[in-house]
């Protein structure tokens, strides 16, 4: 058995696994796959947007100049979206049109049908039109050449729609990390498969971790849990190694006799950066590496899986994408209460937090235990709270760290 040689600090910890981790190749993404992923070039309009004059309504493409109220035109021809029309509007004449179709060939407005006396052969202008007048113009959204996104944006679905506007079918950008998740225990059972036997409990932290890798922009699958025996538990780390940019466990990273992760990594070539960090709930937490891949031991436990995810984990997979906003947001926030801190290490405790005229109000959602995954689903932030002697006299301003 070994001891923790050395506690690393919070921010140093997290300082260190960034410090550590590299960015992913940049690729060629399918436009559909790039929510959330970061430009990792310039782009600029391939075309001018919209490529053609076109109508901003349904109505009539008229000559501007033959406009008079009472006035009847004669209806020529058609021009839906999509269907240009060969003809040209002479005087007094006119072409049905549609939103989106082209502009005609010398018609310079557009009357919609609500200003004239209705569909038909022919129609009576209701309202005077004006040159221009319910037209869009061609290049109006972009010229051809024109900057249309920065390299490092953020792609979102504006940026999407814009790019597709231009007929990019992919986008460059650092390609999402896969991650493989591997629980660890002899005791964990698979959900939804059977009940469970004496001493036995359900699997919930590779559930959990996957549905964070992917909310943090990953890609992610897990793999069957490893029970806590050597020989299964190499080869099935050996094999998330293989194909995995990251790979995430959970479970026998402590200082128990069954606790093997982490003395098996290093067997197969995992390069220990830290092992143990000043902090609760989380203190087993082992960050590692080989060649390309980056390995985070969680503890078991699964607030302290969840929690360290969150502050270790997902700043790590966003950085590998180039995201600017890999840390959550924080606020000031204040309890009612003196808080104390008797860990010694700091602690990131769950508060639900209620806005009143003083600010951001934290309130232990109850019991801390690292067990206790019902918690989780009540905390709102986690309040960083220092290991002062002291504690924190009430209404104290306290940093913490918004969950949702
Ligand atoms: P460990 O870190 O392996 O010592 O586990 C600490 C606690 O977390 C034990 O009570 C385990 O049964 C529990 N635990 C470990 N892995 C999981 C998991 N995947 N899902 C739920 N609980 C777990
Ligand atoms: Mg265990």
């Amino acid at each position: 058995m070994q001891l923790f040689e050395k506690l690393t600090e919070y921010p140093e910890a997290e300082r260190l696994v960034l410090e550590n981790t590299p960015k992913m190749p940049v690729e060629e993404v399918v436009l559909g796959e790039s929510l959330g992923l970061v430009l990792a070039r310039d782009l600029r309009a391939t075309v001018d947007s919209p490529p053609f004059d076109n109508s901003a309504v349904d109505g009539y493409a008229i000559r501007a100049s033959d406009s008079k109220v009472g006035r009847v035109f004669e209806v020529v021809d058609e021009a839906p979206a999509g269907r240009p029309s060969e003809k040209s509007v002479g005087e007094g004449e006119a072409i049905k049109i549609f939103t989106g179709g082209v502009i005609p060939a010398g018609s310079d407005a557009v009357v919609m049908v609500e200003n004239t006396s209705g569909w038909g052969e022919s129609f009576e202008l209701k309202k005077d039109a004006e040159t221009g007048q319910n037209l869009r113009a061609s290049g109006e959204d972009a010229r051809k050449g024109d900057l249309i996104l920065r390299e490092g944006t953020e792609i979102g679905a504006p940026e999407i729609a814009l790019a597709a506007t231009q007929g990019y079918g992919t986008l460059p950008a650092h390609r999402r990390p896969r991650v493989v998740v591997l629980s660890t225990g002899t005791e964990l059972v698979e959900p939804g498969t059977r009940k469970l036997s004496p001493g036995e409990i359900f699997d919930s932290n590779s559930f959990a971790i996957v549905a964070q890798a992917r909310e943090a922009g990953a890609e992610a699958r897990r793999v069957h849990a490893a029970s806590d025996d050597e020989e299964v538990l190499r080869a099935a780390l050996e094999e998330a190694l293989e194909n995995a940019d990251v790979v995430v466990t959970s479970g026998g990273v402590s200082v128990g006799e069954k606790d093997l992760v982490k003395s098996t990594l290093l067997e197969i070539g995992v390069e220990q950066v830290f092992w143990g960090v000043k902090f609760k709930p989380g203190k087993p937490l082992f960050y590692g590496k080989r060649d390309d891949t980056r390995f985070f031991g969680l503890p078991g436990n699964p607030v302290s899986a969840m929690v360290c995810f969150d502050l270790f984990v997902r700043p790590a997979l966003m950085g590998m994408m180039n995201r600017e906003d890999r840390e959550r947001p924080r606020v000031q926030v204040y309890f009612e209460d003196h808080i104390e801190n008797k860990f010694g290490r700091m602690h990131a405790m769950r508060v639900s937090l209620k806005k009143t005229e003083r600010g951001w109000l934290a309130e232990s959602v109850g019991a801390q235990g690292s067990g206790l995954v019902s918690s989780l689903t009540k905390a709102d932030a986690l309040a960083l709270i220092g290991p002062q002697s002291e504690g924190i006299p009430a209404g104290e301003p306290v940093e913490a760290i918004l969950l949702r």
